[in-house]
């Protein structure tokens, strides 16, 4: 009776640990997809769920009507609008390394996602999320948060994970390196869809999704977002178009950006 229960609760135990090893692969997979570590390292991951290839390409619906001048001259009126201690139009990319003091300043807060996984970022990025939220939810588009702030510590674990498994060549070319990811600000947030009731997870489901991220992409910026990784941009951005990847920059600088059609290192006169 006894060895048959704990035969019983081992195999429980079992069940618990598989599960959780599951999890923990298909999160690091997600993760990998976006602006930390790129496609290609994903795609070798051993389960493979989120990060496919990249599917056809999205021509962009922005205009590009701004001269350099103009994204110059913005940028410097926005840089002085920083507000809370923190610059929300910060530049992070595989040249600009983010502050390591940005984590003593930044004001991060936990919420809870529709799949119950906490979800951590920028305090001031959340309200307006969770606003930009409801007025899709009104047009009957809904969005979940999914991987949002990662320290620089935890990047840095990224890196060092796949030197080891992949080797520093392939690190160099994939991998953020630590101090250059985007979502170390909190400011940047990946969002899966939900249609009909289910979550859009691999890259290429997303992608399909045109009619879903032009309502997405044409909401946001009055709730102070752009779309950072635009089509076609890669040799500005260093990534491939990514319409999951929401950064916030605040209000008007969102609306004015998406308008322009500018990437961000463009507004900022940083490209
Ligand atoms: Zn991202």
């Amino acid at each position: 009776m006894l060895n048959e229960f704990k035969s019983k609760s081992n195999l429980i135990w079992l069940g618990a640990l598989a599960l959780l090893l599951v999890l923990s692969l298909v999160d690091l997979t997600f993760l990998s997809s976006c602006s930390g570590i790129e496609q290609g390292a994903a795609k070798q991951e051993a389960v493979q769920q989120d990060a496919e290839g990249q599917g056809e390409k999205v021509t962009s619906t922005a205009e590009s009507g701004s001269t350099d001048e103009d994204a110059e001259e913005t940028g410097k009126q926005s840089k002085s609008a920083a507000a809370d201690g923190i610059d929300y139009l910060v530049l992070v990319n595989k040249t600009h390394e983010l502050d390591p003091d940005w984590e003593n300043t930044v004001k991060l807060v936990e919420t809870t996602n529709k799949r119950g996984s906490t979800v951590t970022v920028e305090s001031t990025a959340l309200t307006a999320f969770e606003e930009l939220q409801k007025a899709l939810d009104a047009e009957g588009v809904v969005i979940d948060l999914n991987s949002c702030y990662r320290s620089r510590a935890k990047q840095q674990e990224l890196v060092d994970q796949f030197t080891q498994e992949y080797g520093s060549d392939y690190v160099e070319k994939y991998v953020a390196k630590a101090g250059h990811s985007e979502h170390e600000t909190g400011l940047a947030l990946d969002v899966i869809p939900i249609v009909n009731g289910v979550e859009m997870l691999t890259n290429d489901e997303m992608l399909a999704q045109k009619d879903l991220w032009k309502v997405v992409h044409a909401t946001m910026p009055k709730y102070g977002f752009i779309l950072r990784y635009l089509p076609n941009q890669e040799s500005i951005t260093g990534y491939e178009y990514e319409p999951w990847h929401l950064r916030y920059v605040g209000t008007p600088d969102a609306q004015k950006i998406s308008d322009s059609g500018l990437t961000l290192e463009e507004y900022l006169g940083e490209a």
